[in-house]
């Protein structure tokens, strides 16, 4: 099942089933063009997991760490799809990093292992730009992760049966395929994670965890339209623009 949430032409936020191209809520029926999609959760934080496959470590100059390395990402990170982001002013660098991202379904705190998979409403498709300039330069990567905007999501929540093992996770910048890999690559499982970050905080529901990036990020431009697409899941797209500073 897709799972989609959307302001319905009454203007009233719906979270409703999306069926082919078309959106059910109750008896209700919209085309894509009559709505206008949300974000497909409201997260009280997004758990970050960085240099999860090993092959974005290395081209970052890194190695994959032995726990796995979490930021946070606050809810003005949250952008939907077919959104625009505004990239922060006056950076040399601002880099795409697409993501497998977990909704969470339910408040959890010390999950262990084996009922990790309980406490998953689905998953979606999540852009972790990131502003390498400030990233390089600071230890907690407010500047560098945490700006407005800074997590694109959507366009849906696909449940788990929707997730192959090893579904294929692919970011196209205009078209253009940069990052292409498989969900199978994880150093640190969903379940580990989820084991390991409760440990330490408690998850709401619509939390979010993103998973870490594959190899191929790189710089985003001014006027660059963006898909991420996951198997199973669909397509998250957005555009990017630089800030007016004329
Ligand atoms: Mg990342």
């Amino acid at each position: 099942m897709h799972i989609i949430r959307f302001r319905d032409p009454a203007g009233i936020v719906r979270r409703g089933r999306l069926e082919d191209s078309t959106v059910r809520f109750g008896d209700s029926t919209y085309s894509m063009d009559e709505i206008d999609v949300l974000a497909p959760c409201e997260p009280t934080k997004i758990v970050c997991v960085g240099r999860n496959y090993a092959d974005h470590a290395a081209e970052r100059g890194k190695t994959v760490p032995d726990r796995p390395l979490l930021f946070l990402k606050p809810p003005n990170t949250v952008a939907s799809h077919r959104s625009t982001v505004t990239l922060p002013a006056g950076k040399q660098r601002v880099d795409w990093e697409a993501e497998l991202a977990v909704v969470i379904g339910q408040q959890c705190r010390n999950v262990p292992l084996e009922a990790a998979m309980d406490v998953v409403e689905g998953y979606t498709c999540l852009n972790d730009i990131s502003n390498r300039d400030d990233q390089d330069r600071e230890q907690n990567w407010v500047r560098g992760k945490a700006f407005d905007n800074a997590a694109p999501m959507g366009p849906v929540v696909a449940t788990p049966d929707e997730l192959a093992e090893d579904a294929r996770i692919e970011l196209r910048v205009n078209g253009e395929t940069k990052q292409h890999s498989r969900i199978d690559q994880f150093f640190f499982s969903v379940p580990e994670l989820i084991a390991e970050i409760t440990t330490h905080l408690t998850l709401e529901a619509g939390d979010v965890i993103s998973t870490g990036t594959p190899a191929g990020v790189g710089p985003l431009s001014d006027g660059d339209h963006l898909e991420i697409e996951i198997e199973g899941i669909g397509t998250l797209e957005h555009d990017v623009q630089t800030p007016d500073t004329k």
